[in-house]
């Protein structure tokens, strides 16, 4: 804790004195992100740091396995994800979406375990589930796979798949449609700090180059 009260003055020195009118233009203005950014809630993703970003860059959702739970009608309370998808989408009128995942995803690893291991954390243990499609697309596609390969595939089939259920919210499809919104495709390898994007034209993710 004494680190984070360090760091929270440290901050008002000198990043938020060095960026005053950055900051005074966000309380006054308001935020206009350009992008909603969909990851995990891993401490080693810093969306704004690999994305050398600023305040106000960002609209973020985080959640553990950056899950994206498929468009459900009459179902309100199912997930903060669905809330923020409508809002980053018809208030803050942002024009992509970006789902992130990552290498050495804790979620990601606990779908392959014992999940009764998990039983005495109900909400933890719920959660996973929206991984089962992600493994049984891995199983059925990759079935020579050894254990260890098949959770690195995992990883990227994640991300495709939550791509996929985003497409399920009819405000994705209508702002899509309308040509205001792109959804995008992210891989962060933690060791190397290299950003991959995934290419349906070539179907395959690769590293984002700097003319992009
Ligand atoms: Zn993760």
């Amino acid at each position: 804790m004494r680190k984070l009260i360090q760091g929270i003055h440290r901050f008002q020195r000198q990043y938020w004195s060095a960026n005053r009118e950055l900051y005074r233009r966000l309380a006054e203005h308001g935020q206009f992100p350009e992008a909603l950014f969909i990851t995990c809630s891993d401490s080693r993703v810093a969306p704004l740091v690999i994305t050398h970003g600023e305040p106000g860059d960002l609209f973020i959702v985080r959640n553990i396995g950056n899950f994206v739970p498929p468009y459900s009608e009459g179902a309100p309370d199912a997930s903060g994800v669905a809330a923020a998808v409508e809002y980053a989408v018809e208030h803050l009128e942002v024009r992509d979406i970006i789902v992130c995942g990552h290498s050495d995803c804790g979620a990601l690893k606990a779908l392959y375990r014992d999940r009764s291991k998990f039983a005495g954390t109900v909400h933890f243990s719920r959660w996973l589930e929206h991984g089962d499609r992600t493994m049984a697309v891995v199983a059925a596609n990759y079935p020579e796979l050894t254990r260890e390969e098949r959770y690195e595939i995992t990883s990227e089939e994640n991300v495709l798949l939550q791509m996929e259920n985003l497409r399920t919210y009819p405000v994705v499809q209508k702002a899509a449609k309308e040509g205001r919104l792109h959804v995008h495709a992210w891989y962060y390898e933690i060791g190397s700090g290299t950003v991959y994007r995934y290419s349906p034209e070539r179907e395959q993710f690769e590293p984002i180059r700097e003319e992009e």
